[in-house]
């Protein structure tokens, strides 16, 4: 029997049998059952922001693991409290936390917080193609037609809007509408940004009804984009903000903020979760950022990424149409509905990549990329998407 035979056996097959089986890492690079070495340009979904086994996270997690793993939701403890108070003091804004464990349960609860603000008669406007997570209230909002619409009905009034589109959301935005939700940039859409003032544009709309503006930084937040968040970037203060994937640097973690207003809805009781607050994911989570702020990582994800960025615009081949995104995640605009090739192609060259859409690549490496791997990409990319057989 093959790994792949065993996955196959004990797994449901909503995944399908994964290229690679991996051992362990080390940096950017990982290594896989056979001995291949890769460099990591995905990071797990966006979620290895200081790469594989860091010093600094492995510390931080073993000390914390020997000390206490778990302390449950009725107590506390001190990383959690901590980590609480360092996430409100890198927003800059007054807010009031909620631990869960992974981005939907984030989402999930962002999602209780407008059902309880609003009613259960107001309507919730989402974007098209946007991407929330898998729990049905997550999913509710989730704009992906294509994972969303097995699974309805979901008896609550959301509308779909453009993605990026100021005038459609601005129409949809009126007294009826409970909350705005939004991906700062689309990720599983294939790392769209929005144009520059929609944000602004949403928190607008949302004023002018006293609806509630929801962004999901799943996966821009922690410096992925060279901001601990990318709704700095405009300056714009959401009332409810989601986080989670590179946060815990690996480790599970998520987690919603209310800020305001909207960091007291829930009364004592209404909302809770058995792992929430775990003193290991929050000391992995105050390890990264610490080291975030150490070793200047949001500046060197905006270095590393325009050197990203810049080089991949500078490859002139027949299946590149361009790059988009920002900081270290970008997505590769192919012109054709080649990205599962292409990422075979990438593996084959030692290169780990996603196929986001049919014809767009995903990158997402960890924050600690250097110059030099960033390079050796850029220097591979021509032969890789010669590699591609259609
Ligand atoms: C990944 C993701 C989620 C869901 O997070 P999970 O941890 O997979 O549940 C939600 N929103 C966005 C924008 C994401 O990228």
């Amino acid at each position: 029997m093959t790994w792949q035979d065993d996955f196959k056996a004990s797994f449901m097959p909503n995944r399908p049998v994964p290229p690679v089986l991996l051992t362990h890492g080390e940096g950017s690079t990982v290594w896989d059952s056979e001995g291949n070495a890769y460099l990591d340009l995905f990071a797990g979904i966006a979620v290895s922001s200081l790469g594989h086994a860091h010093p600094a996270l492995v510390a931080a997690v073993t000390a914390q693991v020997g000390r206490i793993a778990h302390v449950g939701p009725l107590l506390t403890s001190e990383p959690e409290i901590r980590l609480a108070q360092r996430l409100i003091e890198l927003i800059g804004v007054p807010g009031k936390v909620f631990f869960c464990n992974s981005g939907t349960e984030a989402n999930d609860a962002a999602f209780k917080l407008i059902r309880k603000h609003a009613g259960p008669d107001k309507y919730i406007v989402a974007m098209e193609n946007g991407f929330h997570g898998r729990t049905m209230g997550a999913l509710a909002m989730t704009g992906k037609k294509a994972i969303r619409e097995p699974f309805g009905p979901y008896g609550v009034d959301v509308r779909f809007v453009p993605y990026g589109d100021a005038e459609a959301l601005k129409a949809a935005v009126t007294d009826g509408c409970a909350a705005v939700i939004l991906e700062t940039t689309q990720g599983e859409a294939g790392v769209i940004p929005a144009p520059a003032g929609y944000l602004t544009a949403a928190r607008q709309a949302c004023d002018a009804v006293g609806a509630l503006l929801v962004l999901d930084e799943i996966q821009s937040g922690i410096g992925r984009t060279g901001t601990w968040f990318a709704h700095q970037h405009e300056g714009v203060i959401p009332d409810i903000l989601t986080l989670a994937k590179g946060l815990g640097g690996g480790i599970p973690i998520g987690l919603v903020i209310g800020f305001g207003p909207a960091g007291d809805i829930f009364a004592p009781g209404d909302h809770g979760g058995t792992f929430g607050g775990n003193p290991v994911a929050a000391s992995a989570a105050l390890a990264v950022l610490d080291t975030i702020e150490r070793d200047g990582l949001l500046a060197h994800a905006v270095k590393i990424g325009d050197l990203l960025s810049a080089g991949i615009a500078g490859v002139d081949h027949p299946l590149l149409a361009g790059v988009r995104g920002s900081g270290l995640w970008l997505g590769l605009m192919l012109t054709e509905p080649v990205a599962a090739q292409v990422r075979e192609s990438a593996q084959r060259a030692g290169f780990l990549v996603n196929n986001v859409q049919a014809d767009a690549i995903r990158l997402a490496p960890p924050l600690t990329l250097t110059a030099e791997e960033a390079r050796s990409f850029i220097d591979a990319l021509p032969a890789i998407l010669d590699g591609v057989t259609a």
